[in-house]
């Protein structure tokens, strides 16, 4: 393995949140669907390349649209890979594989379907692709979308600004962000939904709030990010007539667990 990349810059969301910027060294262009992932990977020791490698799966924030590909990575402080990439300086170089993958995309997706998307945590990273790459349909109203963010804390909720202005601008985009644990940031008023993601659909919030029901003659429900947010996604949708989208089969719920 040998770095084929390089880390173009750095945004901090938090100090434990950061976006990466990166470009393939040669400058050819990343071609992916938006909402699929793709490995970023470093060595062990940066002074022993032909050693171990750590690898790993990252969702791809950008659209597919742009030139650098953005990823929205939290640090695992124990991990293997997180403490390295939150080492790395703008012009480092890094590995990033060459092919995308995942189903999280718009391949049998009708195009007037009304989409929902529910995430936590960095689970939000592929509905910011799929959003940013189909804005123009949201905008001019070809199709209804609603995304929840569940986080713990109201300063986690990376992308609100840019989902904020997107929402005032169109009347066919709700954002919902939702913190656990608000009553913990000292100083902090949080005037908004509060509690864990999947609430927003149980207690009825998204579709009082949004105007439609959601079935599954109209919506494709996207989810991803903490494994028993999914889990309990997955029964209410299921038991909604909701089916999974898979290679052989087509359906109308897709997820992945971060
Ligand atoms: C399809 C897919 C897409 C993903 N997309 C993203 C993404 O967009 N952004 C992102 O930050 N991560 C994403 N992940 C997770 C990512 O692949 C790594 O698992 C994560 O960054 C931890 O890697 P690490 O090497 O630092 O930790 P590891 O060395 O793999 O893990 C060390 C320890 O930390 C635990 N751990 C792992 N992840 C977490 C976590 N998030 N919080 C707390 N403990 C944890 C492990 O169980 C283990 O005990 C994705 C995973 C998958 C499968």
């Amino acid at each position: 393995m040998q770095y084929n990349a390089v880390v173009k810059n750095i945004k901090d969301i938090t100090p434990e949140i950061k976006l990466f910027f990166i470009s393939f060294k040669d400058g050819h262009k990343f071609e992916f669907k938006a909402g699929q992932f793709a490995v970023l990977a470093l060595p062990d020791d940066a002074n022993n390349l032909d050693g171990e490698w750590h690898r790993r799966a990252y969702s791809i924030t950008s659209a597919p649209s742009q030139d650098e590909v953005e990823f929205y990575i939290v640090l695992v402080k124990d991990g293997r890979l997180t403490p390295r990439l939150f080492n790395l300086k703008p012009g480092d170089e890094i590995f990033m594989g060459e092919k995308p993958a995942g189903l999280m995309n718009f391949n049998g997706v009708e195009e007037d379907a009304n989409l929902l998307f529910i995430s936590t945590g960095t689970g939000i990273a592929p509905f910011v692709s799929m959003i940013r790459e189909h804005k123009d349909e949201i905008l001019n109203g070809k199709r209804q979308v609603a995304l929840i963010h569940g986080a713990r804390h109201t300063y986690e909720l990376g992308f609100k600004g840019e989902l904020e202005e997107l929402q005032k601008k169109s009347p066919y985009f709700r954002y919902y962000p939702i913190v656990s644990r608000a009553d913990q940031e000292v100083g902090m008023e949080w005037n908004g939904y509060r509690g864990h993601a999947q609430n927003l659909i149980t207690n009825g919030t998204v579709e009082k709030d949004f105007g439609v029901k959601i079935k599954p003659e109209d919506f494709h429900v996207f989810l991803c990010g903490n494994p028993k947010m999914v889990d309990e996604c997955v029964e209410i949708f299921t038991n909604k007539g909701f089916t999974r989208h898979t290679l052989k089969e087509k359906g109308n719920l897709y997820f992945d667990k971060h």
